[in-house]
């Protein structure tokens, strides 16, 4: 058939994981931990299963888990979303991010984003017919220019997605940065993304930033965020997103007819989770900061050159000092002569990126952070 996205492959995540797989490299590249989430949880996903309850959910969620995420909201960020009306549980937050993009982006109407940003955005919003428009974020901070921004916006804008801890480059979002966004917005028709999946794994001395902490920007933002980050379980594909109900209502329609409803007992294991020890998700900061400072300090004597990282489970590294490759052919050869898989950051980028970056996730075991900076400490 003709393609409807001719320009896309498989994704860097998928190519690089093969990569290190076949050449049996450490992978630091596609963001997972290679140590297991919550006992707990895992307990009562088998409870629930063992009584049954293995038929299909609700299609906006199991009332549970929609209840535990409201009060998580309101606990967290001052803002008490209707459990019945605002709060959507998906497939992951890449099922959130698409039916939120399929329901609000119409052909024609522009969306900003701000690169680099995940891949997942701009092939939904091209299946909506939607156009993108970027704004270049540019190293060391990542910073947002709000002239620039200023002039993007048209008529036709329709959308923004933004992320905060944000997958690439390790930066957050602050209190004013929301600010300047409504500034910016205020009085136009424009809707916001907000995709917080690392909402949990925050360093910033204010914690994290959330757009539902914004009176005015929430009433026309869908926040996104995943269970899969929270409790070390990529796999189990949990997700939801947080909408004033008009919203929630249209992205529900397009959700009834990409998934109708997500997996029941995982639901319910994760409702008792939040419900039950709350504390694993305040305490994820530390943990993950630990790791990070263990992997930073150990790539003390690399010639990489070591980024601020503010949130996410990813630290980026200039490799500058070590070789004139372009990003892309580095991380191949580092991945298959050096043992040490990462990701390019000009791949989350549409237009040229001239700078020597790396993306390396250290959601790993003190043991392989330690085995990979050996190894990159020898560059
Ligand atoms: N957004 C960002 C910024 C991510 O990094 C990821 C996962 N790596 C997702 C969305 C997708 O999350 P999920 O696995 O829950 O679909
Ligand atoms: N979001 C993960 C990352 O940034 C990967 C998810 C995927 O493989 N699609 O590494």
């Amino acid at each position: 058939p003709q393609s409807k996205l001719p320009s896309l492959g498989t994704t860097i995540f998928t190519q690089m994981s093969a990569l290190a797989q076949q050449h049996q490299a450490i992978n630091l590249s596609q963001g997972f931990p290679d140590f297991d989430g919550p006992r707990y949880l895992q307990e009562r996903l088998a409870h629930h299963v063992s009584q049954g309850a293995n038929q299909y959910a609700p299609m906006t969620g199991v009332q549970a888990l929609r209840e535990a995420i409201a009060q998580k909201t309101a606990a967290l960020y001052g803002h008490a979303p209707d459990a019945n009306s605002d709060i959507t549980v998906t497939a992951g937050a890449t099922e959130a991010l698409y039916a939120a993009i399929t329901a609000l982006v119409r052909q024609g109407d522009e969306v900003i984003c701000f690169d680099p940003s995940y891949d997942s955005y701009a092939p939904a919003i091209a299946l909506s017919g939607g156009v993108v428009k970027r704004i270049a974020l540019t190293p060391p901070h990542f910073r947002v220019d709000w002239q620039a921004f200023d002039g993007l916006l048209s008529e036709k804008t329709r959308l923004v997605i933004l992320n905060t801890p944000h997958n690439p480059s390790a930066t957050v979002w602050q209190k004013a940065d929301f600010d300047a966004l409504w500034q910016a917005i205020v009085g136009r028709e424009i809707y916001v993304l907000s995709d917080e999946v690392y909402e949990h794994i925050c360093f910033a001395r204010d914690g994290h930033a959330s757009v539902l902490a914004h009176p005015q920007l929430r009433e026309r933002a869908v926040a996104v965020s995943s269970f899969g980050k929270t409790y070390h379980m990529t796999g189990w594909k949990v997700g939801y997103c947080v909408a004033p109900a008009a919203i929630s209502a249209e992205l529900r329609k397009v959700h009834q007819y990409l998934t109708f409803a997500v997996n029941t007992p995982a639901q319910l294991a994760l409702a008792d989770m939040l419900r039950d020890e709350p504390a694993h998700y305040r305490e994820l900061p530390a943990f993950y900061r630990a790791r990070r400072d263990l992997f930073i300090n150990a790539l003390s004597q690399s010639r990489l050159e070591i980024l601020p990282c503010e949130g996410t489970y990813f630290l980026l590294a200039d490799y500058s000092a070590i070789s004139d490759l372009d990003d892309v052919s580095f991380c191949r050869w580092l991945t298959t002569e050096v043992g040490v898989a990462a990701i390019p950051l000009s791949v989350f980028c549409a237009d040229p990126f001239p700078h020597k970056l790396i993306r390396l996730c250290f959601a790993k075991q003190p043991s392989t952070l330690l085995a990979a900076a050996e190894r990159l400490c020898r560059l």
